[in-house]
């Protein structure tokens, strides 16, 4: 099966436009994998940065990675995290976290980079939140190029943050042809940052997802110079999950009882050290 190309949904977050690869109506879920917004770029100053003020997740894990600029993280385990290009940012929700992603007081330029959630498997979603910050991460020598291992492995390359299913995240920055070995259980994801790349006769620029079944032991891929191209996958998730606003549940009554929560700031989703405004949306309307 070729490459399945789907367009990617235009959104505002924050102060800042994203490209929303995942969910899309055409393809929810990726492996665990079940949002992706590639975010930017914002221009940033020392008070004006992302500006999302605290907001709740539940039984999800965000990756933040950042291509330019500098963001701060504040969340309700009281981390206080700055992340730059490079670096890795993993937040674990379980049964319910809250955090924040602003200016870092000093910084000025522009912020470009892409945020993903994983949905967690039953075994976990309804457990402690947790956060990791990885300065440095494993590095796989490509013919042209090299991939940076965020999650998981990735031709025996294994990050060491944590995950809940089997899975990868990876950025690829290519210079040429290039092929990476894949996991044939795993289906996968592209998403391209900067540049574009050629993949079974189709090019792939940003703004779009190019999906791929499972079943391919490797990818070949035909980049512009200096191109940059998550690539995300995992074994396909075996539970339906229901996504509702920053959460992801089994249930829209689930997702109901976490909202309720996070509007009552009954304490499930602790309290965020920000001077930002807590984000509060409505009620869904089935509720
Ligand atoms: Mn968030």
């Amino acid at each position: 099966m070729a490459i399945e190309i789907t367009d990617s949904a235009l959104a505002t977050v924050g102060i800042v436009t994203v490209r929303r690869a995942l969910p899309r109506r055409q393809r929810r879920t990726v492996g665990a994998w079940c949002f992706a917004d590639h975010m930017g770029p914002a221009d940033a100053t020392p008070t004006h940065g992302l500006d999302v003020g605290p907001h709740p997740h539940c039984g999800l894990q965000t990756v933040t990675w950042l291509t330019q600029g500098e963001v701060l993280h504040h969340d309700s385990l009281g981390t206080e995290q700055l992340i730059a290009p490079g670096q890795l940012n993993l937040m674990t929700a379980g049964r319910g976290v809250s955090h924040s992603e602003e200016a870092t007081g000093s910084y000025t330029g522009p912020i470009e980079g892409i945020q993903l959630w994983m949905a967690q498997p039953e075994a976990t979603r309804n457990g402690d939140p947790a956060f990791e910050h990885h300065a440095q991460l494993p590095v796989l020598d490509l013919p042209a190029g090299r991939a940076t291992v965020l999650v998981g492995t990735l031709a025996e390359v294994t990050s060491p943050a944590r995950i809940d299913s089997p899975m990868v995240g990876a950025e690829l920055v290519l210079d040429g042809p290039s092929t990476v070995g894949l996991d044939p259980a795993f289906e996968h994801g592209l998403v391209v940052l900067d540049g574009a790349v050629t993949v079974d006769d189709a090019p792939l620029t940003p703004g779009h997802l190019g999906y791929l079944a499972p079943g391919r032991g490797q990818l070949d891929l035909a980049p512009t110079p200096s191109a940059r191209v998550m690539l995300l996958g995992g074994e396909p998730f075996p539970e339906p999950v229901v996504m509702w606003w920053n959460y992801v549940a089994r249930s829209r009554g689930e997702a109901t009882a976490a909202h309720r929560a996070w509007l009552a700031d009954d304490g499930r989703f602790g309290t965020v050290a920000s001077e930002l405004e807590r984000v509060v949306v409505d009620l869904p309307p089935w509720a």
